[in-house]
């Protein structure tokens, strides 16, 4: 029985684990956002993060132009 590298418990075998060799999709997707912080690990140089909260205010100003073609030929 094989191992979950993430939680260590019995992960089930391939042909009826598609998350193998994990115990489950959470622990694979544990393990590849591990990766993922590895690789997204970049230097940063000195920058101040500048976080703008701007929240915006959506006017409710619907200009409805029906347009109705009286068109109507015998
Ligand atoms: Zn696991």
């Amino acid at each position: 029985m094989a191992k979950c590298p993430i939680c260590d418990a019995e992960a089930a075998p391939r042909s009826v684990n598609p998350s193998f060799p994990f115990c489950t999709t959470r622990c694979k997707t544990i393990d590849l956002g591990k990766w993922m912080n590895e690789e997204y690990r970049i230097p940063v140089p000195d920058s101040e993060l500048d976080e703008d909260d701007d929240a915006g205010a959506s006017d409710g100003s619907s200009d409805a132009a029906s347009k109705t073609p009286k068109d109507m030929r015998h």
